[in-house]
């Protein structure tokens, strides 16, 4: 594990250090007929932390797994 290869946040591109691997989730607003709901995709990506201050996700390097909430 000793790439030292700059990364780049894979959402917007800025050059961080403290890239965290998230799940993007997308958030569906309350409609007259459906309630608000949330869709978490599969894949991964790595989020600046300016990214993840504005945007819903989720972690994905869970190193224990002690069950999945779903807010449902
Ligand atoms: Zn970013």
């Amino acid at each position: 594990m000793g790439c030292v290869t700059p990364r780049v946040c894979e959402n917007c591109a800025y050059p961080d250090e403290e890239l965290v691997l998230v799940r993007r989730v997308y958030v569906t607003p309350e409609t007259w007929d459906t309630p608000a709901s949330h869709q978490v995709v599969d894949e991964t990506e790595l989020w600046c932390v300016s990214c993840r201050s504005q945007y819903p996700y989720e972690l994905a390097d869970d190193g224990e797994d002690d069950g999945e909430e779903e807010q449902d």
